[in-house]
């Protein structure tokens, strides 16, 4: 894409409400804009491309694994609700509404309700489990205190995912997968995270874990384990815990932000719900299930959180919106001009999702271009100035800021190579 093009409104400063980093840094990156409305943001091309990454690394790992992706209507009948007695329970955070005939609707916070409403009107019988099917859908919850951003927001983009199964075995060995697969989407994001113990809550069922993005800015206080993988929310162990229960080593404590959360659901709302199928010996049983969600915008800001320094965002390798910026520095200059054109399709034909700074505004110049590259966070840029006539460009690294001259010749391989 062309940068002349592109709505990125970049700017010095941030409005001052925005106090934690990854909030101010999308911001002034042009990445989100608010909405006027408390925890409601726009999306500009850059969030909007950076999102969509995110979220089909998501879907890719969830689609290996098995899952079926549908979509539901964000608009979810009360009267589901009402079944499972969540209606009352979610208390303020559900957000209701009624249509022209008085019935009563619902902003879904979460769609266990709609998902078993979904299953039981498709599944009769054990021989169509298990069963895990997924949306990566916008969430509404009027949150007391929406903050920070994309991180406490109260429309947010949130992965939620639901099994089906005919015995409580078979549900923990999915448990056990989506644990795997979290893992693999957490990591392929570049994310230092650690997977904890949690509390159930109000969700209900037996074993719950959370995945923590690893951040001081966090909102959980965590304590983990110095010589083995075992972490835990505070909710479940006691803060001045010292000795690990798994191998008996040295507890500390950290702050994490909660970016997904996996649970071993149960019966509870197939039960509530009358959902059943037919077991082997033909009797009707309520299914078993499993919940797991990722919140897949606020990884925007955890990604963010973990990845910056003082002149802007360091996008991770698979999450950055482009992987390298053209810089043209004279975008008047004909020679440099062309040069960056050829390489802008160069790399386009070799897979490269690339960005050309082809803007030749008076205000815009060498020093701007290479501002918003740093305040932005790709991964390269590659700079095209005087030196073209010699068959010259420079690399810069947005994570180390180095910088390193390489002949035009070299250059596809040279990046092709540092992105693999
Ligand atoms: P929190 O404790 O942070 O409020 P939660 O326990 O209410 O989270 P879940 O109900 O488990 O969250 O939702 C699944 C995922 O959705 C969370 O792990 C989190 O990543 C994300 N999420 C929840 N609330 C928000 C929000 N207000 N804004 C952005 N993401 C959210
Ligand atoms: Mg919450």
């Amino acid at each position: 894409m062309r940068f002349s093009r592109l709505l990125i409104p970049t700017m010095k400063e941030a409005p001052s409400d925005a106090v934690l980093t990854s909030h101010i840094l999308l911001l002034r990156a042009g990445f989100i804009q608010s909405s006027g409305g408390s925890g409601l943001y726009n999306f500009l091309p850059l969030g909007k491309i950076t999102l969509d990454k995110v979220r089909a690394i998501v879907k890719d790992e969830l689609d290996k694994a098995g899952c079926n992706e549908v979509h539901l209507p964000m608009v979810t009948p009360l009267s589901l609700w009402e079944e499972t007695g969540r209606a009352d329970k979610f208390g303020s955070e559900l957000l209701r509404f009624k249509d022209r005939h008085q019935n009563g609707f619902t902003l879904s916070p979460t769609n266990e309700e709609a998902m078993v409403n979904l299953v039981r009107q498709t599944v009769k019988s054990y021989k169509q489990l298990p069963l895990n099917v997924y949306q990566i859908n916008w969430k509404f919850r009027d949150e007391v205190r929406p903050r920070f951003g994309l991180m406490r927001g109260r429309e947010f983009l949130m992965k939620d995912a639901y099994s089906f199964h005919a015995t409580v075995e078979d549900m923990e060995r999915e448990f056990a997968l989506m644990e795997e697969t979290y893992k693999k989407i957490f990591t392929r994001l570049g994310l230092d995270f650690k997977v904890v113990e949690a509390d159930s809550g109000a969700i209900g069922g037996a074993g719950s874990k959370e995945f923590m993005v690893l951040a001081d800015s966090g909102e959980d206080t965590i304590m983990v384990c110095e010589s083995c993988d075992f972490g835990a929310n505070v909710e479940v162990i006691a803060e001045d815990e010292t000795l690990c229960p798994k191998c008996g080593g040295t507890l500390s404590q950290t702050k994490g932000i909660e970016a997904g959360h996996i649970f071993q659901l149960g019966t509870t709302y197939s039960e509530a719900m009358k959902a059943e199928f037919l077991n082997k010996n033909q009797k009707l049983e309520p299914f078993v299930m499993g919940t797991y969600g990722i919140g897949v915008s606020r990884l925007l800001a955890g990604i963010i959180e973990q990845n910056h320094d003082e002149k802007g965002c360091v996008w991770t390798k698979e999450s950055a919106p482009f992987s390298v910026d053209i810089i043209v520095a004279k975008a008047k200059n004909a020679e440099q001009m062309e040069a960056g054109d050829k390489l802008y399709s160069m790399l386009q034909a070799k897979g490269v999702s690339v960005i050309l700074d082809d803007r030749v505004d008076k205000k815009t110049g060498f020093g701007v271009k290479v501002k918003d590259f740093e305040l932005i966070g790709i991964p390269f840029a590659v700079v095209i100035g005087n030196d073209i006539s010699d068959g010259k460009v420079e690399i810069i690294n947005r994570e180390t800021l180095e910088k390193e001259e390489v002949l035009l010749d070299m250059i596809v391989e040279t990046i092709v190579e540092k992105l693999s």
